[in-house]
């Protein structure tokens, strides 16, 4: 696409919503960008922020942006509870929240601050909660506060609990919608998006970075690279010379869709209080943008990293898991969290019947299934899954390896930190 207005003018409007804060440094190269997910758009976006000059190409494999885990999640901006201090996650959530807020106000896109409850149905887990709100207010999350009994009705009437932690600040919002929104930015902005282009490698030749297509073609040579892949994040990566691990292991969350008559039964998000072993948050009612409730995602290896219905295998993506030493391990310590999982994928009713611990006027609701997500889950050699986004620089290439809930929530965050820290430190 072409760009449509004067750069500088660009510059200028934005400097006067504050979005551009005049931290420049990036040198007017040439930069590929490969992913057009929310990350690689947030990154092509803030290269051509932070120097109207750079020349930026995206390079994304499927038809559209967004066709990714971008459009399959539960579309929460988190607050910060849950990630240790010093973590990446728990700095890039805090600045992620504060910039996707002023983006989605100033592109008159929705954002619905409509407050989350984490609950906690016995009393082993209220400790876990009090360790949960411990976290949150070391995150300095604003507004946190614990609930009691009756106190938890005054935010959702129809919710049982012991205790809950609730957190005001937590939003809902279309992450395809800011998607599309910063795809239009970066074209306006000069940027060029190519759509149907899959990239093979990136290798460091000199003191430049040669893309190569899956095609066999080479369009250009580039002075930097960033790979924001995704589930296919640990293949671009190690044909492109970094490191075999953390391998990405697919893991599906199915969703359903409260029938209308049963969404008016919870206001906004209700959770449970996470299993510490486990780095997902289990099955949540969560609002939607578009005023459905869908509960969901339970978490399940997946026989393919990109099928959304099911049904079918992807026999490379699973000898890809099947063959990783790491994969056995971490299977073998986590059999009862597995078998708790595969219960709620055979049976719709066991997957109801997990959420409606929470709300029980919900027992007898009907829900029609949803799509899946398919979680770009990293994990090590050892089996452990790894927790905190990672984000590798080899050379003139960065990549990003992890990128797990909550880099929806952080990819404004992610794409400042690459840009503004990763690309420019010295190596
Ligand atoms: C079930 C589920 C629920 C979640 N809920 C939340 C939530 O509520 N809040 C939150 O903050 N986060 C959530 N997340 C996490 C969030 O969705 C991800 O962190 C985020 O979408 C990652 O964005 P991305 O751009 O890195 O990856 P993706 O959106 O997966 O994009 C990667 C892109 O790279 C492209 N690509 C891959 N390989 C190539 C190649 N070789 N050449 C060209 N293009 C390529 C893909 O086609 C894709 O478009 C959830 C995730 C899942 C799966």
């Amino acid at each position: 696409m072409v760009l449509c207005q004067p750069k500088d003018r660009i510059r200028e409007a934005f400097n006067f919503l504050g979005v551009f804060d005049g931290e420049s440094n990036v040198p007017s190269m040439s930069y590929a960008v490969v992913g057009g997910g929310i990350n690689g758009l947030a990154v092509a976006r803030q290269l051509l922020l932070d120097n109207p000059e750079a020349k930026v190409t995206l390079f994304e494999k499927e038809a559209s942006v967004a066709q990714h885990q971008t459009s399959h999640n539960s579309g929460v901006v988190h607050a910060g509870l849950y990630y240790a201090k010093g973590s990446l996650k728990a700095r890039l959530c805090r600045r992620g929240v504060a910039l996707l807020r002023a983006y989605c106000q100033s592109h008159q896109l929705p954002y619905d601050q409509c407050g989350k409850l984490v609950v906690a149905l016995t009393e082993i887990e209220e400790k876990r909660l009090q360790a949960l709100f411990q976290i949150a207010l070391d995150n300095e999350v604003p507004g946190v506060r614990m609930l009691y009994g009756e106190q938890i009705k005054e935010v959702e009437p129809n919710c049982v609990g012991v205790a809950a932690l609730y957190s005001p600040e937590t939003a809902i919002v279309s992450y395809e919608a800011i998607a599309k929104q910063l795809a239009q930015e970066i074209t306006e902005r000069g940027g060029t998006i190519l759509l149907n282009c899959s990239v093979q490698s990136l290798t460091n030749q000199g003191e430049q970075v040669q893309v190569m297509l899956t095609t066999g073609a080479y369009p250009e040579m580039f002075d930097r690279a960033v790979s924001c892949a995704g589930l296919q994040s640990d293949r671009l990566a190690m044909q492109s010379g970094d490191e075999p691990e953390p391998k990405i292991v697919p893991f599906f969350g199915q969703y359903f869709v409260l029938d209308e008559a049963y969404t008016d039964q919870v206001k906004g998000l209700i959770y449970p209080v996470p299993d510490p072993k486990y780095p997902f948050l289990g099955v949540h009612f969560t609002k939607r943008i578009d005023g459905r409730m869908t509960i969901g995602p339970n978490a399940f290896l997946s026989s393919a990293r990109e099928n959304y219905d099911g049904k079918g295998v992807n026999w490379q993506d699973v000898r890809d898991y099947l063959g990783f030493a790491g994969f056995w391990r971490f299977s073998l310590r986590n059999i009862p969290a597995a078998l708790r999982e595969f219960k709620t994928v055979l049976s719709q009713q066991q997957f109801i019947a997990e959420a409606t611990k929470y709300v029980p006027s919900l027992a007898t609701m009907t829900v029609q299934t949803a799509t899946r997500g398919i979680r770009a889950q990293a994990m090590d050699n050892q089996g452990h899954l790894v927790d905190d986004f990672v984000i590798r620089r080899d050379r003139h290439i960065t990549h990003i390896r992890n990128a797990p809930s909550p880099g929806a929530t952080s990819s404004l965050a992610i794409a400042e930190y690459i840009v503004r820290e990763v690309m420019t430190a010295k190596s």
